[in-house]
């Protein structure tokens, strides 16, 4: 990886797991999904995460249908932190 593409994105580090977060035994950070911007995953607990804005967020519930940033059917998780005006969603396939 080469200087420019392992700068940091703009959309700041990588947000925890939800997992993690509910069992703060297991705290741990997701990683970032290659060609994806503000798109996280947990290869562990097969889960993802995304920077959408508060519209968006707010238009979704935890069990709601969510198309997933690969075009697969997905499944709101929980509703995460908010960042630079948006909010980090978490889902998962359905
Ligand atoms: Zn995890």
């Amino acid at each position: 990886m080469d200087a420019i593409t392992s700068e940091p994105t703009t959309s700041g580090p990588n947000p925890p797991c939800d997992v993690g977060r509910r069992h703060p035994r297991d705290k741990h950070r997701m990683r970032p999904v290659d060609g994806f911007d503000h798109v996280w995953q947990c290869a562990r607990h097969s889960l993802f995460a995304r920077l959408v804005d508060k519209a968006t967020a707010e238009s979704y519930e935890r069990g709601d249908a969510y198309p997933m940033h690969d075009g697969g059917d997905g499944v709101v998780v929980q509703h995460g932190d908010e960042r630079q005006g948006g909010v980090i969603l978490y889902y998962r396939a359905a």
